[in-house]
């Protein structure tokens, strides 16, 4: 559809008027300072804006369209379902065909021992559900004392009053009156801010030991789970120090916490394997999924439940009833259609194959050319995430004042020349987690961009 640019000043006039945007500074939109963009189409890695401007995405939206953009046989299986049945819902036993194969195709895709799935729209619900299923399970065990739930610093793990409380990042709980007292925080397995001399091995015993710590001083008898993504995301795309989950699980099971694996980023190939947890050798109790079930196209997350839980669960309705949980979306036709054909897409496909080997070139490549740039301190990544830290001076791993803005500097440098890299919203963190379908040659192009911006900025702060 073609707009006239005069159409769109109005739009963005109407934008800048009505449209109350998520993580978006109030003022500096309203006042117009805050130039917006209108996406108009996308197609493979690239989308395009109001000024026809074709932009590389190589954050994949917010780490989510893992097939790339303009898939039409999953636009098709939309509009199938669409006409078909565009909704029922799926309480007290209801059903349709497109969510009994999808929960099965989930199984499939999750690692050892998990069971059931229940569905909501957004990695936020999907952990809220987890939290209440973990007071659930401990309440009806006759443990309601054991309800705390250990979160780490930088994680993340959404946006709302309980969700929010678990997401370890300070901007999350400003003026939200959070976290809720029930959630606690870990140290972050982020082994580049280690003390000076410490080892490797010697930092994940340090992790262990913090968590076993923190465990101690509140009391085991009251703490229930222990949430954590597999490779974090947004607090900076931190990669665990070999043996970390292995040193978690050992803490979690002296305590009997459960142990909860957000893999709302890391699920169905980002990492190259076909959920975070295979990678490192995690045995989730419950499993928490969303953006890439669908590449986006439409909204969906997925509850993944344990055997071990969902069998005090079953067991509790016989004397206790239903569980009262629901949403009036949980397992929307329209979505597991869209699942379904994002799921064909990526298994026939070999989608996460080409996430470990591109996703390995693209590390590769970064870290070829960054590793010995003066303004980068860190290269991180593993599959297709990867990460640069910026720091004023690399030897001493001092950071910027955070008023130079460095990292949205590297970002909007990134942007002018045509590429889309997120400024990761703790430190000066550039992260790149591009659609999983990147070529070698695309890669080569992420990194040429990031080089000449990362340059154009170095120029002007050291
Ligand atoms: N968990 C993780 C690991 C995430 O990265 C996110 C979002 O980025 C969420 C949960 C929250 O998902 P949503 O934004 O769909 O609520």
């Amino acid at each position: 559809m073609e707009i006239a640019m005069t159409d769109y000043q109005n739009l963005f006039e109407q934008d800048r008027a009505h449209f109350m945007h998520p993580s978006t500074h109030a003022h500096d939109h309203a006042s117009g300072a805050l130039k917006g963009r209108i996406i108009t189409g996308a197609s493979g890695i690239r989308i395009r804006d109001h000024e026809g401007r074709e932009l590389l995405d190589a954050f994949a939206g917010l780490y989510c369209v893992n097939i790339g953009y303009g898939r039409t046989e999953v636009a098709e299986a939309i509009y199938k379902q669409a006409q078909e049945l565009a909704y029922y819902h799926t309480y007290v036993g209801h059903s349709t065909e497109a969510i009994i194969e999808l929960s099965a195709r989930i199984i499939d895709w999750a690692p050892k021992g998990m069971k059931k799935v229940y569905y909501g729209l957004s990695g936020s619900d999907a952990n809220e559900t987890q939290i209440k299923l973990v007071r659930y399970y401990n309440n009806v065990l006759g443990r309601p004392a054991k309800k705390k739930i250990i979160s780490r610093q930088r994680g993340y793990h959404g946006s709302g009053i309980m969700t929010g409380s678990l997401t370890g990042l300070a901007s999350f709980h400003q003026h939200f009156d959070l976290p809720q007292p029930d959630i606690k925080h870990a140290a972050c397995p982020h082994f580049y801010k280690a003390q000076a001399g410490m080892d490797e091995a010697a930092f994940v015993r340090h992790c262990a030991e913090d968590l076993e710590r923190l465990i101690l001083a509140e009391g085991p008898d009251t703490v229930a789970a222990f949430i954590g993504e597999p490779v974090m995301g947004t607090g900076g795309i931190i990669v665990p120090p070999t043996g970390y989950w292995q040193a978690i699980q050992a803490v979690l099971a002296k305590y009997d916490i459960l142990l909860i694996a957000d893999e709302v980023v890391c699920a169905f190939g980002r990492l190259g394997t076909p959920m975070g947890s295979q990678m490192f050798g995690m045995q989730p109790d419950l499993i928490t999924t969303a953006k890439g079930l669908t590449s986006a196209y439409a909204p969906l997350s997925a509850v993944i439940v344990g055997e071990k839980v969902w069998n005090v669960i079953e067991e509790a309705s016989s004397r206790d009833g239903a569980m009262g949980h629901g949403w009036t979306y949980s397992g929307h036709p329209i979505c597991a259609a869209a699942a379904l054909a994002n799921l064909n897409i990526l298994e026939q496909e070999n989608i996460a194959a080409n996430a470990a080997d591109v996703g390995a070139y693209l590390n590769q490549q970064l870290r070829q050319t960054f590793e010995g740039h003066p303004l980068v301190g860190e290269v991180r990544g593993v599959g297709m995430l990867a990460a640069l830290e910026f720091m004023a001076d690399k030897e001493a791993r001092t950071p910027f004042d955070a008023a130079l803005k460095v990292g949205p500097r590297v970002s909007a440098a990134c942007l002018e020349r045509g590429m889309i890299a997120r400024a990761m919203p703790h430190g000066d963190i550039l992260g790149f987690a591009p659609p999983l379908v990147l070529t070698k040659a695309e890669a080569d192009e992420v990194v040429g961009i990031a080089k000449a911006a990362v340059d154009a900025v170095a120029s002007e702060v050291l």
